[in-house]
């Protein structure tokens, strides 16, 4: 086997960066001619399979014990070390999530091959090389990797956009794998996004983002009643959580989360680079700023100039209108 994308399951569904990371399978194997397959392990594996078994892969795995019901990070990595063990892929691919950034580098160390993770694209054109942000984004490193053997890889959110992923059908094979409870030394506690209220601004569709230029808390009403016209999840740049008007899993940017949504809205955000680097992969952005010279409007798909505390609300007006 050639390449094996590892899915993680959000909420009885496939992560929408398990699906990103399958369309960069389907591109490596297109491109150089390599053999495919999709693993779902652990809980709900089955259906996650069966959802899996209709993109275009080669076959879908399953691996299923009792003792992966619940995720924790010593049982993920010594099922998918068994699996590895078993069918040997060069490659594996996983998204960048919270989950990927716990157990996997306990199989890297386990299995002494490399980790590329956070990886922003890969190039097939002179030799295979993914490539990583460096210096807080200010450069892009190509990585090979020269030794034979599994690498393992986790793609950055957006890195590979999921409406690309081709469809297919795959039968689905079970892969046993043996544990026993003296081999679970850990127990996750509940996922960071149930910590964080519920919200996983990565998966959001639509982002309402805020910066400084929203002034003081006392305006942050008027983002949130846009939020809940649109159906949009609050976020913001960093000034905003260094003054404690929003919690800190709300910050996006290179110190915060990585998110591409379909739309995202930056009200008084300058699009400085920290910031730029967790929003860039949105598909659609609307700056709303009230200097013309911002940075964010090099970036912006459609930009306003002017004051948001004017504008926001007139626009939830419209939207709220348009409802009715
Ligand atoms: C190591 C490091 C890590 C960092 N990590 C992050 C990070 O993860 N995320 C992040 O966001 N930043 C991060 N930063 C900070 C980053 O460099 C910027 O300082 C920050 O992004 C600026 O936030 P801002 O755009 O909200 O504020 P500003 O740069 O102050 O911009 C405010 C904008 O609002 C506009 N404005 C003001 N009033 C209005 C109004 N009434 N209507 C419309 N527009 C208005 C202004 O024209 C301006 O463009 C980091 C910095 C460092 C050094």
């Amino acid at each position: 086997m050639d390449i094996l994308v590892v899915l993680e399951n959000n909420n009885g569904a496939i992560h929408r960066m398990s699906l990103e990371a399958i369309v960069a399978a389907q591109k490596l194997a297109d491109e150089q001619n390599l053999s495919n397959a999709i693993l779902a392990i652990g809980a709900d594996s089955n259906a996650l399979a069966n959802a899996a078994a209709h993109y275009d892969t080669g076959e879908v795995l399953t691996a299923e014990h009792n003792l992966l019901s619940v995720y924790n990070s010593d049982g993920y990595a010594a099922a998918l070390r068994q699996v590895i063990d078993q069918e040997k892929p060069s490659y594996v691919f996983f998204g960048h999530t919270y989950m990927v950034r716990d157990y996997v580098p306990k199989i890297s160390a386990q299995l002494q091959r490399p980790f590329l993770c956070d990886v922003i694209s890969l190039k097939t054109n002179d030799g295979l090389s993914f490539a990583k942000q460096a210096f807080n984004a200010k450069l892009a490193a190509d990585l090979g990797v020269a030794s034979e053997g599994t690498i393992l890889v986790s793609f950055q959110s957006a890195a590979f956009n999921a409406d690309l992923i081709s469809s297919g059908s795959a039968e689905i094979r079970e892969v046993a794998v043996e544990l026993d409870e003296g081999m679970i030394k850990t127990t996750a506690e509940e996922p960071f996004q149930e910590e964080a209220g519920g919200v996983d601004l990565t998966a959001a569709e639509i982002i309402i983002s805020v910066g400084r230029g929203i002034g003081k808390e006392e305006n942050l009403p008027i983002a949130e009643a846009l939020a809940q016209a649109i159906g949009g999840e609050i976020s913001s740049s960093r000034p905003v959580v260094d003054s404690g008007w929003l919690p800190s899993f709300r910050q996006i940017g290179s110190s915060g989360q990585t998110v591409s949504p379909k739309l995202y809205f930056a009200l008084g955000i300058s699009g400085a680079i920290q910031h730029v680097v967790g929003m860039k992969g949105s598909k659609n952005i609307v700056a709303i700023n009230k200097d013309a010279e911002a940075p964010i409007f090099e970036l912006a798909d459609y930009g306003v100039v002017g004051d948001l505390l004017e504008i926001v609300p007139k626009l939830t007006e419209a939207i709220l209108a348009a409802k009715n």
